[in-house]
């Protein structure tokens, strides 16, 4: 990304956030407290992508600050990672009540509105899923149990489907799993850098449709 591209991508960014924080599209702005956009450098080589904000990500209007947070501190210091590198998002930018599944249509509205726009924006090399809600936007019909850790194309991108942190808070024998994932991000990113420098390969007609034209359900 060139430094003017970075420019855009930040201005961008930032009139989505903008957005978000005010929107009223679907149910879920009615329970929120804050939205939370998301939030990282507009250069990010990597994109994480949770499922929805949480008790302490409503409060603070800032993504992975509660206890799944802090484990995702972890997992990226494992990968030698750190916040400042990555940007974080999530599939819905409103915390659904109780914490329940966020709706078909609640997802759909907001992707197209606010992370399809986020992801073009900064176009990272890699985006890593956190759990099956946001792994459902790139693979769908895929088991998260079956293909976590593994890297897959998906329109266009590179997708790395992996278990959400609080997955493994919940249940302790899906720790070394977590952990054993994000210690493959640096090889995956390398060689992610690496495929993205050679030429391209021709686009075809009849390649796959652009993710705002997926059925996400
Ligand atoms: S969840 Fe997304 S679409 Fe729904 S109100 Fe919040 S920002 Fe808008």
């Amino acid at each position: 990304m060139t430094a003017s591209d970075e420019t855009i991508a930040e201005s961008d960014l930032t009139i989505i956030a903008q957005e978000v924080r005010g929107c009223q599209l679907c149910p879920l702005h009615q329970g929120r407290t804050r939205a939370v956009p998301g939030e990282g450098p507009p250069d990010a080589k990597i994109m994480f992508i949770g499922e929805g904000p949480g008790y302490h990500e409503d409060r603070q209007g800032r993504p992975f600050v509660g206890p799944s947070g802090q484990f995702l501190d972890e997992l990226l210091a494992m990968a030698g990672l750190k916040r400042s590198d990555v940007f974080i998002a999530n599939v819905v930018k409103c915390r659904p009540p109780q914490n329940r599944d966020p709706q078909p249509e609640e997802v759909s509205t907001c992707t197209k509105n606010y992370l399809f726009r986020q992801i073009d924006a900064i176009n990272p090399r890699v985006i890593v899923t956190l759990g099956r809600f946001s792994m459902a936007l790139f693979l769908p019909g895929e088991k998260i149990s079956r293909i976590h850790g593994q890297p897959r194309a998906s329109h266009g991108r590179l997708i790395v489907p992996m278990l959400h942190p609080a997955a493994a808070l919940h249940q302790p024998q899906n720790r070394p799993l977590i952990e054993a994932d994000f210690q493959q991000l640096p090889a995956i990113l390398a060689n992610a850098e690496e495929q993205a420098a050679q030429p391209a390969a021709p686009v075809k007609p009849d390649d796959e449709p652009p993710l705002e034209q997926l059925s996400l359900f």
